[in-house]
């Protein structure tokens, strides 16, 4: 490499140790980056990429100007980089030789504590993975602006990443030595950022986190975590609240697929919160308690005392419009606690986030009111071990000014009475400006210059103002010359300078002093942080709980009656959310009944009548239950589901490299394998990605395994009306169909799910009415009804065939009348389907011909009389006439 000037040899010293972050590198009022550095910035930033002169010529570079710096670092943290921001830490007037500089932050997807990366009703995850002997995980989940971490063992890596995804987490940290294909896989499958830390023994300031756990293993992940966070942050962490450990299996289990099909806090293909089933639920009027209703979603109770408890609190607050109201009000006057409490432990709370802690400590007396008010045993249970803060509210009340500005080094902080010294200077600093605003009046009458004025500036400080023309009334050495401008002169007095002396060093002093006061009032906020930690989970129940009650008011939903076993009974169950997208009046609500006759229900009916909309409504009415809500029916008896898996519509895994189909038997294969009698599986149109037969006998089986096996309570929609005969074998099974009727050789969906099977397909109605071309549409009519023709044809041959017991004949005939069959081709129903199939039947019974001559020869070969070369000759040659 060239040789580079000392500071470069300084940034490229410094830049080895940060090598996957950008490094924003300080040069008085800008941060700079060189190098590649610069080129990606200027390219993810859009700012202008420069070059280096002199010494460096050439080097790339590009800058931001540092007040401006908050916001370039939040884009490139939203687009999943890292930053690790470099400051001269010392004066440079007093530097000998280049500025000695520090990287003194790192900041990362997942340890951000503000901007825009963070959205305000989102929790800001950091994962922690560590593989333990056997197979184990270890895995640490903590949010840096509110200072919570969870953690728990997971069995193995599919479940692992199940309960990862549940977090969405932005940054993962792992051991170097994490096995390669798995850090792809999470790469792949989360879209985070990956980080890494190997040091894994105790920190100090990780011992009393990891207080509480009893598994050494565990806190090992919990001291990667804090080792990460120690070597990125280089700040408090006082704010990290005690590891809390949790079990998987304490909450209803739902695989990643199955969260992101069922669109519970996102939809599927547009990642938006409208219309997930978090949009419907959500009318929380706190960040935190938004925050707190995404957590509970994705992750439903199975505990029904637990259950029972926020239903009996969300009844009373139904109940009590008024309650509900005044609630309602008093909440929006609290401000984000958690993160409020994790700013000031991490060092960068200022004036106004103190004031919207004290005013949202206002609010709490008053909210604590109005849930006792309501006479709730849980309300009352959740009120009764945490404090209301007052003495943290009193202090603030007495310490910091209302309209204070953002800086804290500025002055204007602090309350007048709070501090004697600095009522002095303040009091010093209001004399020396009443007296200089009474000069000004008393030298204009001393003068008679009426224009004659007394300003500041921040260069020359206090003056005396004389414009030109009034020069000559001034009296000859009245004042002392200063400064000359065009149109006037500026003079001084000794009183003058006095003064400003006096004002200007109680200015500074006020201002140090403030500073030092608000420090002090920091840190006496900081014994505050876990009360307020506690309080703020409170306030969010509430909030959560008031929000649960609204909706079913809103929306009608009823209390469910939950039961841990038994019959699912839901009268006139409705989709939260379809019944919400499609205009008000419209949405057919259904029966679902689930019981020991009928654990599996088949669902048959034409495409678009609602076969998948029924399924997801009873996962999303079990899901509303066990998060503590009211649900969309008239009436309903719940299981409590441990898990609910499902395999509804297009998983969008192509992009991943993986066929849909794969997809589909893999989701199966999960459902089957881990199912047990109290879990919820929804399957939907099984084995549509393979060939007809193929497909059916899949669904078949896999039917047969659910019914004979698991027990699972069970919805399969199919488009194989051929499956609907297993209901006479199956004693568990039932059919059930979405009604449809035709008028006018028109199809109308009736969207009613009635017992018994469906009678037709309706699939060409559907392209009907999609507009398909009209002479397609006969076309495939004329088709359809050539193979319901064939199909009773068929039916006769075997009828007539099983009755004189020629059954030999019969997988011939077969053949002739579906050679698909036979040749197991996937289903594709052409326009020239008649010339496909005799295409395909000339070239199959081609096929056989040869088949027959190679075994012919191969039966009469002498193999006692050949070499192994010959006999290797002889297959070679046998093998070339079948490939041909
Ligand atoms: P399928 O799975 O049978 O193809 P869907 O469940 O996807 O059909 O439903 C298709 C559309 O029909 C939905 O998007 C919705 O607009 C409407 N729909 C479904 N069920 C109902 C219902 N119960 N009431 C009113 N409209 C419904």
């Amino acid at each position: 490499m060239a040789t580079v000037t000392p500071m470069m040899e300084q940034y490229l010293r410094i830049k080895a140790d940060y090598e996957d972050a950008f490094l924003f590198f300080r040069l008085g009022d800008f941060y700079e980056l060189f190098y590649d550095d610069a080129k990606k910035a200027a390219k993810e930033l859009e700012i202008t990429l420069t070059a280096r002169g002199k010494g460096d010529a050439g080097i790339p570079m590009c800058g931001v100007p540092h007040h401006a710096s908050e916001l370039y670092i939040s884009q490139l943290i939203e687009k999943g980089y890292k930053v690790a921001v470099c400051e001269q830490t010392e004066d440079p007037a007093q530097a000998k030789g280049v500025v000695r500089r520090e990287v003194v932050q790192i900041i990362t997807p997942g340890t951000v504590m503000e901007g825009r990366a963070v959205g305000e009703k989102e929790n800001n995850y950091l994962l922690s993975i560590t593989p333990f002997v056997g197979g184990e995980y270890g895995l640490a989940a903590a949010d840096m602006t509110t200072g919570e971490i969870l953690v728990t063992t997971i069995a193995d890596f599919t479940d692992l990443l199940s309960e990862m995804t549940g977090f969405r987490p932005r940054e993962v940290i792992l051991p170097t030595s994490f096995s390669e294909k798995e850090k792809e896989e999470l790469r792949n499958r989360l879209r985070v950022t990956l980080s890494f830390e190997d040091h894994t023994e105790p920190v100090p300031e990780g011992l009393p986190l990891v207080e509480g756990l009893s598994d050494g293993k565990i806190k090992a992940t919990c001291f990667q975590l804090i080792s990460y966070l120690k070597r990125t942050t280089k700040r408090s962490l006082d704010h990290l609240q005690a590891a809390q450990f949790y079990l998987p299996q304490e909450f209803m289990t739902m695989d990643v697929h199955s969260k992101r099909n069922l669109e519970l806090v996102e939809t599927l293909r547009e990642k938006k919160k409208q219309g997930s089933l978090l949009w419907v639920l959500d009318q929380t009027g706190t960040a935190m308690g938004g925050r707190m209703l995404k957590q509970w979603i994705e992750r439903p109770l199975l505990n029904a005392q637990t259950i029972e408890q926020r239903h009996e609190l969300v009844g009373k607050l139904f109940d009590d419009f008024f309650a509900r109201e005044t609630l309602q009000e008093q909440l929006q006057g609290v401000y984000d606690l958690e993160r409020l409490s994790g700013r000031v432990a991490f060092g960068n709370v200022n004036g106004r986030d103190l004031i919207q802690l004290k005013k949202s400590l206002e609010k709490v007396p008053a909210i604590f009111e109005t849930v006792a008010s309501l006479k709730s045993r849980y309300g009352k249970a959740l009120m009764k071990d945490v404090g209301d803060c007052e003495d943290l509210r009193e202090l603030l009340e007495a310490s910091i000014e209302e309209n204070c500005p953002i800086s804290i080094t500025d002055g204007g902080l602090i309350k007048e009475g709070y501090s004697e010294q600095l009522d002095e200077y303040r009091d010093a600093m209001k004399n020396g400006k009443a007296w200089i605003a009474a000069l000004e009046k008393q030298e204009k009458e001393a003068t008679g210059i009426r224009s004659l004025k007394v300003g500041f500036n921040k260069v020359f400080g206090y003056y005396i103002e004389v414009t030109k023309p009034n020069l000559p009334q001034l009296p000859e050495g009245r004042y002392e010359r200063k400064q000359t401008l065009s149109n006037a002169e500026r003079f001084i007095t000794e009183e003058l300078k006095e003064k400003e002396t006096l004002i200007l060093e109680a200015e500074e002093k006020s201002e140090k002093l403030e500073y030092e006061l608000f420090m002090k009032i920091r840190e006496q906020v900081k014994p505050f942080i876990r009360p307020l930690q506690q309080l703020a989970n409170v306030i969010s129940t509430f909030d959560v709980l008031q929000s649960f009650a609204e909706v079913a008011e809103r929306n009608q939903y009823v209390k469910p009656d939950l039961q841990t076993a038994g019959d699912v009974v839901i009268r006139d169950a409705r989709h939260p959310v379809v019944e919400k997208m499609i205009d008000e009046g419209i949405y057919i609500s259904n029966d679902i009944v689930l019981n020991e006759d009928r654990e599996l229900l088949l669902i048959t009916g034409p495409n678009m009548a609602g076969k998948s909309t029924y399924m997801r409504q009873l996962a999303l009415i079990s899901i509303m239950a066990q998060v503590g809500c009211y649900i969309p029916a008239s009436e309903a008896k719940l299981l409590v589901f441990d898990q609910i898996f499902t395999r509804i519509g297009a998983a969008d895994d192509l992009a991943q490299g993986q066929s849909t189909f794969m997809v589909e038997m893999l989701e199966t294969k999960h459902a089957v394998s881990k199912a047990t009698r109290n879990s919820l599986i929804l399957l939907d149109e099984i084995g549509r990605g393979t060939s007809t037969y193929d497909g059916m006998s899949l669904a078949q089986a896999i039917i047969e395994y659910i019914h004979d096996e698991i027990g699972a309570k069970t919805l399969f929609s199919t488009h194989y009306h051929e499956l609907t005969t297993l209901e006479a074998a199956l004693p568990r099974l039932k059919n059930v169909h979405v009604s449809a009727k035709e008028e006018n050789g028109n199809v109308v969906f009736l969207h009613k799910v009635i017992d018994g099977a469906a009678d037709r397909s309706y699939g060409i109605y559907v392209a009907e009415l999609a507009d398909l071309p009209k002479k397609l549409i006969s076309r495939a009519k004329t088709i359809l009804a050539k193979f319901e023709q064939d199909q009773s044809d068929m039916e006769d041959y075997k009828t007539k065939r099983a009755a004189s017991g020629e059954e030999a004949d019969l997988k011939k005939a077969e053949a002739s009348f579906f050679p698909s069959k036979k040749n197991d081709e996937p289903e594709q129903l052409t326009l020239f389907e008649e010339e496909v199939i005799a295409a395909k039947k000339e070239v199959s019974s081609k096929t056989r011909d040869y088949e027959e001559k190679v075994l012919a020869e191969l039966s009469s070969a002498n193999l006692l009389h050949m070499s192994p070369i010959e006999a290797i000759q002889m297959l070679d040659k046998l093998q070339r006439k079948l490939k041909r």
